[in-house]
Parts: C-alpha cells; sequence; structure tokens
C-alpha cells in the first residue's frame, strides 16, 4: 500500500458499525470487518501512487466470545479473529477491527493502542497487509486508522460514506470566495465538502459538455474526464464550450474542454484521458473518482461501469436520453437518471442496457472482422441514421444528474438522498420514480463477494 490513504464506507457496512452503538445498549462493543483495496498506481490530480480502501463485509462477533464489556472497555475471544485473519489471506483483503465509545469520542485511546499493537502484530506475522481500526462514537462520530507496523498506525482523516446519501470527512478547509451565494443555501460545511468530491466524467459529448461546467460553477476542484472524438459541424448545436473553428482545427473535444476550465480560472484542475471509460488506460482514474458521471451513449461503456461502482463503492451516476418524432403530431421525448449505489437496481436490473448491444459495440472496437461479420449476416442491432439531439434536451438531462448528485450530498429532496432512477418525459411534462429493488438473481448487484471487492484480476472479475 503506497501513499496517501483513504476509505470507503459503504451504507450496509456503515450500517453495521451503527447497529453497535444499539446492540452495547451503553456499553463498548466491537465487530470485525473486511476491507478491498485499490491501489491507484498514479493519481490523475497529484500525479502520486495512493491507496484506497473499500468497506467489503462487516461480522458482528460471535456472542459467544464476548468475555466482558462496560462503558470503558470491551475483552472477547480472539478465535474469530484468527478466523478472519485466514479470511482476508485467502482473498487479498485487509482485516479490520471496529469497536464502540458510546460515552467517549471518536479517537483512539491509550488502551487502544496497546490492544491493538498486539493484534496488529498477529495480522502482520500472518501475511496481512496491515490492520484496519475504526473507532464510532456515541454522538456517531468515525475514526480510522491502519496498523502497518506494530510500532505506529497511521490515521486515515479522509473516509467517504457512500450510498444513496453522500458524505466526506476531511480534514483541510479552504474557503472559496466565488461561491458565497451557494453556501448561503447549502451552509459552510456541506459546499465545503462538496468542492471536495473527485468527479469524474465519462464522455465529453453533449451531456458530459453540459456537467463539466456545472461542477465547475459548483466549487470542484478536481474532475478526470475521457473521451477521444473530435469535434465535428454536427455537435456544433449542442456541444458546450465548441466553436465554429474547433470543427476546421479538427479539435479533440477533450481539448476543447481543458480550454473552458481553463479560460474560467475558477480554481478546477481538469484532467482529460484519451479513451473510453472502460479500456485499460481508464483504469487507474475511474479508481481515484468519488463520483462518476456516466455521459456517454455506449453500451458497453455503461455495461462497464455498472460493475464498475459494485467493485468499487463509487457512485456512477447514469444519463441516458432517448428522443425521437412518433408522427407528425407527436414526439417522444425521455431523460432517464440512474444513480448506481449499493442497495439501487442497477443498469441490468433496470432493463437499461442491452447486453447484446454491447457486446456489438466491443466487438466494433476489438475486432472489426468478426463485426462486419456479424452485419453481414444481419445480426447488428441499431446502427442506422444518427439518432436527433436537442441542447435544451441535453442540459436539462446534466443538470438532472447533476442535481441527484447533490441531493446524496445536501439532502435538498429529503434525507433518503439519491433515487434510484428518475425518468422525465419533456413530451408529457411529468417525471417518473423507479424504486425497484435489485433483481434477486442479478449477477451485477445482489452477489455479496463483489461489494467493495476493489482490485481483483482480471479487473472487476470480467472477460470481454
Ligand atoms: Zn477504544
Ligand atoms: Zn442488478
Amino acid at each position: 500500500m503506497k501513499g496517501a490513504l483513504d476509505i470507503v464506507l459503504l451504507k450496509p457496512h456503515e450500517d453495521g458499525i451503527r447497529s453497535l452503538l444499539t446492540q452495547g445498549a451503553g456499553a463498548e462493543r466491537s465487530a470485525y470487518m473486511l476491507f478491498g483495496r485499490a491501489d491507484i498506481q498514479m493519481d490523475p490530480w497529484s500525479r502520486a501512487p495512493r491507496t484506497r480502501l473499500i468497506s467489503h463485509a462487516f461480522s458482528n462477533l460471535d456472542p459467544a466470545d464476548l468475555i466482558s464489556a462496560s462503558n470503558r472497555h470491551v475483552t472477547w475471544q480472539t478465535d474469530g479473529f484468527m478466523r478472519l485473519l485466514g479470511d482476508a489471506l485467502t482473498d487479498n483483503l485487509v482485516p479490520a477491527l471496529v469497536h464502540t465509545h458510546p460515552e467517549g469520542r471518536a479517537a483512539f485511546s491509550e488502551q487502544d493502542d496497546q490492544n491493538e499493537a498486539i493484534l496488529a502484530r498477529t495480522a502482520l506475522m500472518k501475511g496481512a497487509a496491515g490492520l484496519i481500526s475504526i473507532v464510532i462514537a456515541g454522538n456517531g462520530e468515525v475514526a480510522a486508522r491502519i496498523w502497518m507496523s506494530e510500532e505506529k498506525p497511521v490515521d486515515i482523516t479522509r473516509i467517504f460514506h457512500s450510498g444513496p446519501r453522500l458524505k466526506l470527512d476531511y480534514d483541510d478547509d479552504a474557503e472559496i470566495a466565488f461561491l458565497d451565494r451557494q453556501t448561503r443555501l447549502f451552509g459552510e460545511h456541506t459546499t465545503q465538502m462538496l468542492t471536495k468530491f473527485r468527479c469524474g466524467i465519462a464522455g465529453g459529448g453533449a451531456t458530459g459538455s453540459a456537467v463539466l461546467p456545472l461542477l465547475m460553477r459548483l466549487g470542484i476542484r478536481e474532475a478526470v474526464m475521457f473521451e477521444k472524438d473530435r469535434a465535428e459541424q454536427s455537435n456544433l448545436n449542442r456541444l458546450y464550450g465548441a466553436r465554429q473553428g474547433d470543427v476546421a482545427a479538427k479539435a479533440l473535444k477533450a481539448d476543447i474542454h481543458a480550454r473552458t476550465v481553463s479560460e474560467a480560472d475558477l480554481g478546477m484542475s481538469l484532467v482529460t484521458i484519451d479513451a473510453w471509460a472502460g479500456e485499460p488506460s481508464t483504469w487507474d482514474s475511474l479508481k481515484a473518482c468519488d463520483v462518476i458521471f456516466c455521459c456517454t451513449d455506449d453500451h458497453a461503456g455503461r455495461l462497464f461501469l455498472n460493475r464498475f461502482a459494485r467493485f468499487y463503492g463509487i457512485p456512477v451516476i447514469d444519463v441516458g436520453l432517448a428522443m425521437q418524432r412518433r408522427d407528425d403530431q407527436s414526439f417522444d421525448l425521455f431523460a432517464r437518471v440512474s444513480t448506481l449505489v449499493v442497495g439501487h437496481a442497477c443498469l441490468l436490473c433496470g432493463g437499461f442496457i442491452d447486453p447484446r448491444r454491447a457486446r456489438e459495440e466491443t466487438l466494433r472496437r476489438t475486432d472489426t472482422n468478426a463485426y462486419q461479420k456479424l452485419k453481414e449476416e444481419a445480426y447488428v442491432l441499431g446502427e442506422g441514421d444518427p439518432s436527433p439531439a436537442v441542447v435544451t434536451f441535453t442540459t436539462e438531462a446534466a443538470s438532472m444528474a447533476v442535481n441527484e448528485w447533490l441531493t446524496g450530498i445536501t439532502g435538498f429532496a429529503g434525507p433518503s438522498g439519491m433515487l434510484p432512477t428518475r425518468i422525465r418525459r419533456f413530451h408529457a411534462r411529468d417525471e417518473r420514480v423507479l424504486g425497484l429493488p435489485p433483481k434477486p438473481d442479478c449477477p451485477c448487484c445482489e452477489n455479496p463477494s463483489t461489494l467493495g471487492r476493489g482490485d481483483v484480476t482480471p479487473f472487476i472479475d470480467m472477460v470481454s
């Protein structure tokens, strides 16, 4: 594990941690956890390596293991700890201890230092990469650290709470002057927190080009965009930032967006990556994000991010649009925003990706001959005329997506945060909310072994 460390705490695991406060009824309680690892070789903004630890599993102690507990201490038998280490080593996960301070603060005591040093020695001797320790106080605050040597633990101050509600714990504050009007609505703390999110934008076409300036004006400091197309004449009706001259110059869309950000000079650092989200050169940067806006219209990219969200606990906000003229009198104009977080139905469950189409797109990019053959045999779906697109609808869809993320952070639309899927029908002037739970047999979102699993080989366990 290299460089700065941060933790991603997924909602079901955090619920487990919080339940210890109730279970203990005033006395201390402890539990075990396992964390997946995301080793980032080069962070897109700092250019340095760093490591994220993602919560993967929470398990209560066997009640028979509890020896004694009061409001100041908890002791338990360590047989379960040896089993935890075994599981961690088998699956290349990082073991963790959790305990409560029902009346104290979210800070480690001298007693904690002594007890954990012994357990850390055992864990390291057995070959674990480290031992994570988490303490939760009665007021709900959480602190975390990791023992990578038995002498001294390292504090982990950046904790990302990931679920339909989103929260970042961090330890550096820097006020952004131009956000005064936003602060008046969301408050100082929330505005600060929101600017700390590292945002990914998959696709710099119509929707992505509208998402980017919205994030910039919300005060986002670090963004990364994945896009490799060049500007064309037919993009100018909806591509923000694009100029007539860019078409003649065959400018990369990514360069157009970099220019927008640089000319505005609002403190955003935008990294652009010349690849489609899902290509191996994008993996490292995707892992470094706290949210990813999926603004691509390809099924293969969506299928990838759908699974990626699950493995890394990073929310993906997926935007889809469908526009067509039904007949002389009527239109079909839909915008869909789906939030891919634990507990929400994924794009496969929702029926929003066509796996067959995703396969065809992958084939088109990787094996032209096989794709041509498939096409000649007329097995290829929907590769007809370019679909219609109008800037007012693409912009509104972008706004819906960013607002959904904002309600996750601020709670402006209620304490439960982001909705699974919203579908706006412009032609009917209405909106429907789809709150379907994940399908029990979904290969993506109902398998506990994939949640917060982090790095595995092959990447996200996906064979193309
Ligand atoms: Zn303690
Ligand atoms: Zn699913």
